[in-house]
C-alpha cells in the first residue's frame, strides 16, 4: 500500500478505511494518542495506539519529533477535537528524536527562539502554515502574469551595473582579499577579477527586464534580490525575492492597475486556497493582539483585512496631495512626528506612510508623482519638470510593498538626468541604446515578495516569512 498524505485523508475521509501515514509526531499523550503531523496540511491526524499490543521499547521512542510510519484503520472519532481517527495497527519509528535534546517541544517557543533553530521551524504549525502560504502565493503570481501573456524573464544575479545608483551591493569577486592585485593607482585592479570588472549581486531586474520589454512587449522576473543595507528594520532583508514586471507601450496608470489588479488577484488566490492555513493564523494573529494594550491592536482580523484589501479600491493620491494632508495632520501639527513635515520635496518616512495608510484612508495607498529629487534616475518627467512619474504602493503594517514608475523613454531628457545625477553614462551605453532604437513609454514595478507573505500571513517580522533570512550578522544555515 503506498502511503497517504493527510491532507487528502482528512479532506475525504470516507474514502478510506485501511490507512498508511507517514509523518512527525507532533504530541504523544497518555501513551495512547499520537497527533501526527506530515506537513501536507495545519491539520494533525490522531493516532491511537493500543499500548497493551505495542512493545514498551516502540512506546519510549514514541517522543514528540519522531519520524513515523503507521499502518492503521480510519474511523470515526469518539473523542472531541477530530472527526477521525486512526486505530494503529503496526507502528514503526523511522526517525528517533531524543526529547532531552530535541528543541521543538509542544509548548509556546517564542520566533526569537525559532529564527536559532530555522532548520526545525518549520515543524511548527505556524511556521508550516507560513511556508505552504508563500508557496502558493509564487504559483499564483506566475499564474496571474502567465495568463495575462506575460513572458517570465530571467535575468541575471551577478551584474555589473548598479539599478539604483545607491551602491549597498554585494561585491562578487574571485581576488584574494589578502593580497589583491594593485592597478597604477593603487586601487585593487578589478581588471585581472574573473569578469574583468568590478561586479556585484543585483539590487533590481528592472534594467535587464527593461530590455526585454522592448522586444516581448510584456515580461516578469521574478527572482532573488540583494541589498546590503544596514537597516535592522521589521521589513527588511538582505536576501530577499521580487517580482518585476516590465510594459512596453504602458504608462503609469496602467502600471497602476496593473499592480492593484496584480495584488488583488495574488490575495483572492491564498483566500480560496489556504482557507485552514488562513483561519489557523488569523487565529494567531487574534491572540496575539490580546496581549497588546487596547489603543495598540488592529481593529481587523487577518482574513478580514485581506478581504478588505482584495474588494476596496486602492486610494491613489499624488504626493503633494500627500504633503498636504501631512502637513495638517494632528501628529504634524502636535509634533507627534519624528520626522515633522515643513515643506514640499522630502522624502516621506514610515511614520508618514503609517499615517496616511492606517489613520487617514484606512485602506492601501498609491502615490504617485514624487519629486525628481528623491527618485532614480531612469523615472519619466513629468511637465512640470520637478515630478515624476514614479509610484508606490503602501499597506498598512507594512509600509512600502510595491516601488514603480514609467521609466522615461526620451534619449536626450535620460542622458540630462544621469548627468545630473553623477552616473557613470558610459556604463548603461546598452540601456541608452533602447531609447535610441524603437524607443516605447513603457512603465513597471517591483513588488518585495517577502512583504507580500508578511502581509498575507500576519506576521510581524520579515524575518519569519523565508526559510532562512539574511540579515546584517546573521548568514547561519
Ligand atoms: P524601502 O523604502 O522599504 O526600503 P525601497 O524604496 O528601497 O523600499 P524599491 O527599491 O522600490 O524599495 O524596491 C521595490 C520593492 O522591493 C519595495 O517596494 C519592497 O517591497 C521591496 N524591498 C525593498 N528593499 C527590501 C528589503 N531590503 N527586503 C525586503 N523587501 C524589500
Ligand atoms: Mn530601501
Amino acid at each position: 500500500m503506498t502511503s497517504h498524505r493527510l491532507v487528502d485523508l482528512l479532506g475525504n475521509p470516507e474514502q478510506y478505511s485501511k490507512v498508511k501515514v507517514k509523518g512527525w509526531v507532533r504530541t504523544f499523550r497518555a501513551n495512547r494518542f499520537i497527533a501526527l503531523n506530515d506537513g501536507s496540511t495545519i491539520e494533525n491526524l490522531q493516532c491511537v495506539v493500543d499500548f497493551e499490543q505495542t512493545a514498551e521499547s516502540i512506546l519510549k521512542k514514541i517522543n514528540t519529533g519522531a519520524a513515523v510510519e503507521i499502518a492503521g484503520e480510519l474511523v470515526e472519532s469518539m473523542g472531541k477535537g477530530q472527526s477521525v481517527e486512526v486505530l494503529v495497527k503496526s507502528i514503526e519509528i523511522l526517525g528517533e528524536a531524543d526529547p532531552e535534546t530535541y528543541p521543538i517541544q509542544p509548548k509556546k517557543h517564542s520566533f526569537e527562539f525559532l529564527r536559532e533553530k530555522a532548520h526545525l521551524r518549520v515543524r511548527t504549525a505556524t511556521f508550516s502554515a507560513v511556508m505552504r502560504i508563500r508557496s502558493v502565493l509564487s504559483f499564483a503570481i506566475h499564474q496571474f502574469f502567465q495568463n495575462k501573456g506575460f513572458c517570465y524573464v530571467h535575468t541575471p544575479i551577478i551584474t555589473g551595473s548598479d539599478a539604483e545608483g545607491a551602491g549597498e551591493m554585494f561585491r562578487v569577486t574571485v581576488l584574494d582579499p589578502k593580497n589583491p592585485p594593485i592597478d597604477e593607482e593603487e586601487g585593487v585592479d578589478y581588471k585581472k577579477d574573473f569578469f574583468g570588472k568590478e561586479t556585484n549581486l543585483t539590487v533590481s531586474g528592472q534594467l535587464e527586464a527593461e530590455t526585454y520589454a522592448q522586444g516581448l512587449g510584456n515580461v516578469y522576473t521574478f527572482g532573488p534580490t540583494f541589498r546590503a543595507e544596514n537597516s535592522n528594520t521589521t521589513r527588511h532583508l538582505a536576501e530577499f525575492w521580487m517580482i518585476e514586471p516590465e510594459m512596453a507601450f504602458c504608462e503609469l496608470e496602467g502600471n497602476m492597475d496593473l499592480a492593484e489588479e496584480f495584488i488583488k488577484y495574488t490575495l483572492n488566490h491564498i483566500l480560496e486556497k489556504c482557507e485552514k492555513d488562513l483561519a489557523f493564523l488569523d487565529q494567531r494573529l487574534a491572540n496575539e493582539e490580546k496581549t497588546k494594550p487596547q489603543h495598540e491592536r488592529s481593529p481587523m482580523g487577518l482574513i478580514e483585512k485581506i478581504k478588505f484589501v482584495v474588494e476596496n479600491d486602492f486610494k491613489r493620491i499624488s504626493y503633494t496631495e500627500a504633503i498636504d494632508i501631512l502637513k495638517n495632520s494632528k501628529p504634524n501639527k502636535k509634533k507627534k512626528f519624528e520626522f515633522l513635515i515643513e515643506e514640499w520635496g522630502t522624502d516621506l518616512q514610515s511614520e508618514h506612510e503609517r499615517f496616511l495608510v492606517e489613520k487617514h484612508f484606512n485602506a492601501p495607498v498609491i502615490l504617485f508623482d514624487y519629486p525628481a529629487k528623491i527618485k532614480a534616475f531612469y523615472m519619466r518627467m513629468n511637465a512640470d519638470q520637478k515630478t515624476v512619474r514614479a509610484m508606490d504602493i503602501l499597506f498598512p503594517g507594512i509600509g512600502e510593498i510595491v516601488g514603480g514608475s514609467q521609466r522615461e523613454e526620451r534619449l536626450d531628457v535620460l542622458e540630462k538626468r544621469i548627468e545630473e545625477m553623477g552616473i557613470d553614462k558610459e556604463e548603461l551605453w546598452w540601456y541608452l541604446d533602447l531609447r535610441k532604437f524603437g524607443s516605447t513609454p513603457h512603465s513597471g514595478f517591483g513588488l518585495g515578495f517577502e512583504r507580500l507573505v508578511l502581509f498575507a500571513t500576519g506576521m510581524g517580522n520579515i524575518r519569519d516569512v523565508i526559510p532562512f533570512p539574511r540579515t546584517p550578522q546573521n548568514a547561519s544555515f
